[in-house]
C-alpha cells in the first residue's frame, strides 16, 4: 500500500462513502448502457473504483473531484488508460464550457455528440446536481446512485406520498427508471441507509441543440409558470388542490374550478393527483380563461 492510500482518511463532509463491491461496480456501468462512441462525465470519482470500469466501455471519461488529497491515488490506480481526464475542481461551480472543450480535443462534436453522466453521487449536494443536469442540454442521460429515498420520490406515479416537485420536474426533462436498489453494506464507510440507481433519459426537445431555447429554459416564461403553479400546489399538500392554489398561488377560485371542470378533474383533488400533463393542461386552460 502507498503512503497517500494509507494516509487516506475519508471525509463525510464530502460524502465519501465508496463502493467496494466489484459487482456492483461492473452492473452500474453495464446498466448505464454506454458504449465505445460515449463522451462520459463522472461526478465525485473518489479512488477511481467507477472509473476503471466506465474508461473499458467507453470513448473517454473525464472525471471531476473536488478533494485535492484524492489525486495521487486517482492518477495513480487509473495511470495505464490514456482516454481519461481528471479535473480537481467543485462540479457545482465549474465552468462547463471547460468539460466541453476538453471533450471537444478528444473528437466531441457539439452539434451531434451529447455528454452521458454516471455517478456514485456525494449526498449533501444531490438535489443541486440533479438540477444542474436536467438544466444542461448537452447531456443527453445520466446513470445516478443516490439516496434510496431519493430514488423513489425520482420515480414516483401520481397519487403517491413520494410524489412531488421533484418528480414532476425530473419528469420535465426526462425518462426516468429505478436500475437498482443497493444495500448500505457495499460501501465503505457504511452510510446509515441504502441507496438506489436511477436512470435518466432526456426528452429529445430538452436537448435539442438547434433550439436556442433549450439553453435558456430557466427563463422560459411557460417553463416559470408551470414550476410556480406546482410549487404552490404542493406546497400545503396536505389540503385541497383548489385550496392551496386560492391560498399560496393567488388564484381565482372560480376561473380554477371552471379550469378543473373542463379538464375532468374532481373538484377534490390533491397536488399529488395530476400527472405533468395534467398540470401543463391546467396552466393553459386557466390562462385562456384570464
Ligand atoms: N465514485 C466513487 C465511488 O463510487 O466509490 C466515490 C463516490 S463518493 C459517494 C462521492 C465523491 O464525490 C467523493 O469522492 C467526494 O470527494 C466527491 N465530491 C464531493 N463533493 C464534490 C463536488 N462538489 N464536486 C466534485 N466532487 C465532489
Amino acid at each position: 500500500m502507498k503512503a497517500y492510500e494509507k494516509n487516506f482518511r475519508h471525509k463525510h463532509f464530502l460524502g465519501q462513502n465508496f463502493i467496494i463491491d466489484e459487482f456492483l461496480l461492473e452492473d452500474i456501468a453495464d446498466e448505464s448502457g454506454i458504449s465505445k462512441d460515449d463522451y462520459v462525465l463522472e461526478i465525485g470519482p473518489g479512488n477511481g473504483a467507477l472509473t476503471r470500469c466506465l474508461l473499458d466501455r467507453s470513448k473517454c471519461v473525464l472525471a471531476v473531484e473536488i478533494d485535492k488529497s484524492l489525486m495521487p491515488l486517482l492518477k495513480d490506480n487509473l495511470k495505464s488508460y490514456e482516454n481519461l481526464t481528471i479535473i480537481n475542481a467543485d462540479f457545482l461551480t465549474y465552468d462547463f464550457q471547460n468539460i466541453i472543450s476538453d471533450f471537444e480535443a478528444k473528437g466531441f462534436d457539439k452539434k451531434i455528440n451529447h455528454i452521458k453522466v454516471v455517478a456514485n453521487l456525494p449526498y449533501y449536494i444531490t438535489s443541486l446536481i440533479i438540477n444542474q443536469l436536467l438544466l444542461n442540454p448537452y447531456i443527453s442521460e445520466m446513470t445516478l446512485m443516490v439516496q434510496k429515498e431519493v430514488a423513489e420520490r425520482i420515480v414516483a406515479k401520481p397519487g403517491g406520498r413520494d410524489y412531488g416537485i421533484l418528480t414532476l420536474s425530473c419528469n420535465y426533462f426526462s425518462e426516468t427508471s429505478l436500475l437498482m436498489i443497493v444495500s448500505k453494506k457495499c460501501f465503505d464507510p457504511m452510510p446509515k441507509v441504502d441507496s438506489a440507481v436511477v436512470h435518466f433519459k432526456k426528452h429529445a426537445d430538452i436537448i435539442d441543440l438547434s433550439n436556442n431555447d433549450v439553453f435558456h429554459i430557466e427563463d422560459n416564461e411557460d417553463y416559470k409558470k408551470l414550476f410556480s403553479l406546482i410549487k404552490a400546489s404542493f406546497s400545503q399538500r396536505r389540503k385541497k388542490l383548489v385550496n392551496s392554489l386560492v391560498n399560496v398561488g393567488g388564484y381565482d377560485k372560480d376561473t380554477l374550478l371552471k379550469a378543473f371542470a373542463k379538464n375532468n378533474f374532481d373538484e377534490n383533488i390533491r397536488a399529488e393527483n395530476l400527472s405533468l400533463d395534467d398540470y401543463i393542461k391546467l396552466l393553459s386552460t386557466i390562462s385562456i380563461q384570464k
